[in-house]
């Protein structure tokens, strides 16, 4: 006879394959579909999201978690007990949340990230006004239904990305960062510039393709349950046992297409390291966007960024670009990491990226809270640009328009960035030490060696511990700025030769 356990196993690892369909039709949407068809697959995602809600709000998946909680069995099942551990908290998530509000949250957010890549097109803050104004109201009333008692409302939608992370600890860590950032940018302005012009030249858009996908395959990313495609905004998503990485490409900036490559990369692999045998179930699942983040500033930046990859990857630039040719692999490290103030995340140095996001975490709990109006959007937007990292947002496209995020309804998501950089550098600082010298490695090559230690380390356990947990586990201390802050001095002090 089945058990409790099976019955709820089997039931949400059906639901889970519903969330990989609608996983497989929003990756469509972003990368192949044409833009007439938008209205219905906003409905076919909806209708899914409903689906997989009702599924997990059943009546018998409480009756099936009660009888798994007092089933001794179940219990001292280490893997057993993590999952029903994690349904419960799904599902107690999902139970306060009326089903109309998933389904109309799953339409609009389909329909305003439409919106949003036309408005953001047009340089049109006004054709997304209504669609911001309509999702900032809906993710109030998600906040309200989340909330525990005493709760803020931002620290409810944070607690889905980040499982225990609320507004206060992220200021706690935020402060001190934002005020030892801004320092290293005025000791930069003594230091030696580096010169990048060399590698603004433009190149043919299908040789950085080449060169990009030659570097993802030496990190270990598996074709054989992967692609590489292109879109507005780069992302990763898996589509069941299938990992759908983008990229984009211009003319003149090759590094950055190699920076967006290795970081949804970075993601990848996370994904492809979650095991295939816990599919359906809390372990195999990521354990929270902060720690995902972990894995792509991992290998995009302590890789991607170090001295020692550009001592790998120059001939193999040379080769694939047929350009590079005067130029040194320390030319190339001090290139890709030049210290510059910008008006876009994405595309922003190490070194400023993290005061980006200060500024969405800032406005972002004013929008849920009510304190901000979406129509002061933009000029909260453009004088905390001012304040943070002291440039002028000339318009809306390079301004508030930027991030397709509040379009999907993804409130409290953007600390998951910067959380993820403090913990690549901290994960980064123990492989080093376990590893023997990365940077060792890493000349070679031999990128496999800290893929593997990863996936041992973080990727296999999925949401086994909770990241607070997994942090210590993983580097015997909790999180903190220091070891990020010591990696960006270090290495900026080469860089500016200072
Ligand atoms: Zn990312």
């Amino acid at each position: 006879m089945a058990t409790a356990y099976d019955a709820l196993h089997a039931h949400l690892r059906a639901t889970s394959l519903l969330g990989s369909t609608a996983a497989l039709l929003a990756w469509d949407q972003e990368t192949q579909m044409p833009h007439g068809a938008g209205d219905r697959r906003a409905e076919q995602l909806a209708q899914l999201a409903e689906l997989q809600h009702q599924r997990m709000v059943d009546a018998r998946v409480a009756d099936w978690l009660a009888a798994c909680e007092s089933d001794p069995r179940v219990q001292q099942d280490a893997d057993r007990h993590a999952n029903v551990r994690e349904w419960r908290r799904d599902h107690t998530r999902a139970t306060r949340l009326p089903g109309r509000l998933v389904a109309e949250l799953a339409e609009v957010e389909s329909k305003a990230q439409q919106a949003w890549a036309s408005a953001r097109a047009k340089d049109s803050f006004h054709q997304f006004r209504p669609w911001l104004e309509r999702m900032v109201a809906l993710q109030q009333q998600k906040a309200d239904c989340l909330k525990t008692s005493g709760q803020a409302r931002w620290d409810a939608l944070a607690d889905l990305y980040e499982p225990g992370m609320n507004a206060a600890d992220l200021r706690a860590l935020f402060a001190p960062l934002r005020t030892a950032l801004v320092a290293l940018r005025d000791k930069l302005r003594g230091g030696a510039r580096p010169d990048d012009r060399f590698a603004r030249q433009p190149i043919d858009e299908s040789k950085q393709e080449a060169f990009v996908r030659a570097v993802l395959a030496a990190m270990g990313f598996d074709p054989a349950r992967g692609r590489l495609d292109r879109s507005a905004h780069p992302f990763c998503t898996r589509v069941g046992a299938d990992v759908r990485l983008t990229t984009r490409f211009r003319p003149d900036a090759v590094l950055d297409a190699l920076g967006s490559t290795m970081h949804e990369g970075g993601h990848g692999l996370y994904e492809q390291g979650l095991e295939d045998t816990h599919f359906g179930t809390p372990l195999g699942e990521a354990v929270s966007l902060g720690i995902h983040e972990s894995q792509s500033r991992l290998w995009e930046n302590h890789v991607g960024r170090s001295a020692a990859f550009w001592r790998w990857c120059l001939p193999v630039a040379q080769k694939q670009l047929g350009t590079f040719a005067d130029a040194t692999a320390d030319d190339l490290f001090r290139a890709v990491n030049v210290v510059k103030p910008s008006l876009i995340r994405v595309e922003a140095d190490e070194a400023t990226y993290d005061l980006h996001v200060m500024v969405r975490f800032e406005l972002e709990q004013q929008l849920i809270d009510g304190q901000l109006g979406v129509a002061n959007l933009p000029g909260e937007w453009n004088r905390l640009y001012r304040d943070y990292l002291g440039i002028a947002v000339p318009d809306d496209k390079h301004g508030c328009l930027q991030d397709v995020h509040w379009s999907c309804g993804l409130f409290g998501y953007f600390p998951t960035y910067t959380l993820g950089n403090l913990y690549a550098a901290q994960f980064t600082a123990a492989a080093d030490k376990a590893l023997g010298g990365l940077a060792a490695l890493v000349e070679r090559g031999q990128f496999a060696t800290l893929r593997e230690w990863l996936r041992r380390q973080i990727h296999r356990h999925g949401r086994r511990h909770s990241p607070a947990e997994l942090c210590r586990l993983v580097t015997g201390a909790p999180l903190s700025p220091a070891p990020f802050l010591q990696h960006l001095e270090q290495k900026l002090a080469a860089v500016y030769r200072l």
